[in-house]
């Protein structure tokens, strides 16, 4: 009878909860945190010279999209590489 009111407070949340989902959810072709360290400048010049690593390398992308400790040494990778160090990145 009163199955409106459950959904009376939708409507914000939704990045933060695709966020929390994101961290919560394992991709199972990520390629883990070793891998990841391992192929990062490989993968980080792929992106500097304007390729899609994602591509190549689809388990470390799955990777960098999951794990934020990885994805932020690749930000700093990136920032060195470019020498752009302020990019609108919200690290600092
Ligand atoms: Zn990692």
């Amino acid at each position: 009878m009163e199955n409106r009111a459950q959904r009376a407070t939708g409507g914000r949340g939704g990045e933060l909860w695709s966020r929390l989902d994101a961290f919560l959810h394992t991709d199972p072709r990520d390629a883990g945190c070793e891998a990841a360290m391992e192929l990062l400048d490989v993968y980080a010049e792929l992106l500097v010279g304007g390729s899609d690593p994602g591509e190549r390398f689809p388990g470390l992308h799955a990777h960098f999209v999951a794990c934020g400790t990885c994805a932020e040494d690749l930000q700093g990778l990136l920032a060195s590489l470019t020498g752009d160090t302020g990019s609108g990145s919200e690290l600092d």
